[in-house]
């Protein structure tokens, strides 16, 4: 994993999580579309790393990520508010499309393999 996600992992005290298949498939049916690049940062710079907030699909820098996962409480599998108490917090590196995503679960929806 690079040191992007390990220093946004730190910054928002979750543990990365190995990536997930259905994860994975959300990524794949977004990027079917064309890309929604949320922030300034990310235009000037083509280069930088890509973050996503789950289930929203806009592409973000690492700073605007951190601070649109505090405020996105929507479920990443399921799209329902999710509860702090019911919470589980999800980071994932992709491999293969270098986007780190963020996002948050249901205890429920993430035990559901
Ligand atoms: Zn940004
Ligand atoms: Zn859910």
């Amino acid at each position: 994993m690079n040191s992007v996600l390990w220093a946004l992992a730190d910054a928002l005290d979750i543990v990365p999580t190995p990536p997930d298949a259905r994860v994975a498939a959300m990524l794949t049916g977004w990027w079917s579309r064309p890309r929604l690049i949320g922030c300034a940062a990310l235009r000037k710079d083509s280069t930088a790393p890509w973050f996503v907030c789950a289930p929203d699909p806009t592409v973000l820098c690492g700073a605007c990520a951190a601070e649109r996962h505090k405020t996105e409480r929507r479920c990443m599998f399921c799209h329902a508010e999710v509860a702090p108490t019911d919470e589980v917090a999800v980071i994932h590196e992709m491999k293969n499309a270098t986007v780190v995503v963020l996002g948050r679960t249901h205890q429920t929806c993430q035990e559901e393999k």
